[in-house]
């Protein structure tokens, strides 16, 4: 073999711990590494491979695009990123669309465009941040610092300011901190790495209440929830609660890096031309294939698929949470599923994790104490079945 993990310590910044294994093919939710060694994968790449590994329409688009036109700039348009923008328009609350590369870049957008939408509007003070505490929002130093998980803000010196935080699925604790100098509220519909904790429709409800009252516009960082992840295109359908930006990433490109941000024209108007950019955004290889993937989303098998596939995997869960005392809680919405580990197991779901590779599964952590699942939204049921019995193992390992 070329190259094998320690290059990884001796050619690369340590910010990452990669797992011992190097993967180096995909198909469906199969993935092999170097030894030829297959794993189930539950992880969906952090909730990104939404329709698996090397989707043959995915593979096709990509191919088709990269054969005709790969990058152009801003400078013009492009037939891929106007196709994506209206089908993300027809679908959603949204009328315009602005795209990027990734979640920090959509949160990034959505900060600004709220920022300077309250200011122009409203005056200078208007510009208040507030956020969940245990939310994530990406790592640029913006969205970072609007997070509300210090241990990944702290020590870059000082931060942009105006930002505060209040408790996730408490209205009182917003309700003490939002005033009319507050420019937006940013939500995570579920709250992904933050140990995958559902909103409450009655908070969602009361924050939209809020910010009404307040012209403090709402954001949803749909990054990890959206596109179709909770079996709807995106979570707020599901809660019945309006955004008036919403921010949106991993899925949504599939596999191929791309972020978007969605929000009404009265909203989007304030980001006059000069005002905000990217130069990759909108790139015509990145939203062909987005367009695909989101017309293989919407489609109603694949949305209804994804209910049945989350009874099945929860169901499994539960038989193995009821053989071994290891879980206090299944939560989450559709494919995103969270394990919450008993007391007697907290700190240990890095462990679970190891011992699920070992197994021949691949699933993902959120914290300490979450062990978390985001398959594929097409997973089948044999692939399902094949990597529940291998969870089972890892379960087993722990208590042995
Ligand atoms: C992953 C994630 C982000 C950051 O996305 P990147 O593509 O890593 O920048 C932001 N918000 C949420 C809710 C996420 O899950």
């Amino acid at each position: 073999m070329p190259f094998s993990r320690a290059d990884y310590d001796q050619y690369m910044v340590p910010n990452y711990a990669p797992a011992a294994i190097v993967p180096v093919r995909g198909a469906g939710s199969r993935v092999w590494d170097q030894a030829g060694k297959e794993y189930i994968d539950f992880g969906g790449g952090i909730a990104v491979n939404s329709l698996g590994h090397c989707h043959p329409e995915l593979v096709a688009a990509l191919t088709e695009q990269g054969n005709k036109l790969w990058h152009i700039s801003n400078v013009f348009t492009n037939e891929p990123a106007l196709a994506l923008a209206k089908t993300l328009v027809e679908h959603t609350f949204a009328e315009r669309v602005f795209f990027c590369n990734s979640g920090a870049e959509a949160n990034e957008a959505a900060l600004k465009l709220a920022r300077r939408a309250s200011i122009e509007k409203y005056g200078e003070r208007k510009n208040k941040v507030l956020s969940a505490l245990n939310s994530f929002h990406g790592r640029t130093f913006f969205t970072v610092s609007v997070g509300g998980q210090p241990k990944y803000s702290d020590g870059f010196g000082p931060k942009p300011a105006g930002i505060e935080h209040f408790k996730y699925n408490d209205l009182a604790s917003l309700e003490a901190l939002i005033d009319d100098d507050t420019a937006c509220v940013i939500i995570e519909p579920i709250q992904g790495e933050g140990g995958v904790t559902p909103a409450t429709q009655e908070f969602l409800q009361g924050v939209r209440a809020l910010c009404d009252k307040f012209n403090a516009l709402l954001i949803f960082d749909e990054v990890q929830s959206g596109n179709g992840r909770t079996g709807s295109l995106y979570a707020y359908m599901d809660f019945g609660v309006v955004p008036d930006i919403l921010s949106t990433a991993k899925g949504l490109g599939g596999g191929f890096p791309i972020g978007a941000m969605l929000t009404t024209e009265k909203v989007a108007k304030h980001l006059v031309a000069g005002t905000h950019g990217t130069t990759y955004g909108g790139n015509p290889l990145a939203t062909a294939v987005a367009g695909t993937a989101i017309s293989i989303i919407t489609r109603p098998e694949t949305l209804s698929g994804v209910k049945a596939k989350s009874e099945r995997i929860r169901a499994g869960l539960q038989a193995i949470a009821d053989k071994y005392p290891v879980v206090a809680e299944i939560r989450g919405m559709g494919l995103l599923i969270g394990v919450q580990l008993k007391a007697e197991y907290a700190g240990r779901s890095r462990d679970v994790l190891n011992a699920a590779a070992e197994e021949g599964v691949l699933v993902l952590a959120a914290g300490p104490d979450v062990v978390r699942f985001a398959p594929s939204l097409v997973i089948s049921d044999d692939e399902i079945d094949a990597g529940l019995a291998r969870v089972e193992k890892a379960f087993a390992r722990l208590v042995a």
